[in-house]
């Protein structure tokens, strides 16, 4: 009875756009802490800067961070 929305509720734990972010590909070549994914990408994403910047069409670099810090050693 409480399978859907629990799955529902599963869904929206991880960023929309984490299948095609560059934090999700930084952290599968082992440059990026998991720190930055659980906070963000699995956790409080509407916090996330880039995903702000996604959103209202603004360009941001792949090497900037969620915070909106810029991280050079990414690139
Ligand atoms: S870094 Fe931001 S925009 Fe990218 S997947 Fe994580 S929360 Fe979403």
């Amino acid at each position: 009875m409480y399978e859907y929305p629990q799955r529902i509720y599963m869904e929206q734990k991880q960023c929309q756009y984490y299948s095609v972010c560059p934090m999700k590909r930084f952290y599968e070549r082992g440059k990026l802490d998991k720190k930055w994914i659980d906070r963000y990408c699995k956790g409080d994403y509407d916090n996330c800067v880039r995903r702000k910047m996604e959103e209202s069409g603004k360009w941001h670099p792949d090497y900037m961070l969620p915070d909106g810090s810029i991280d050079h050693s990414l690139i």
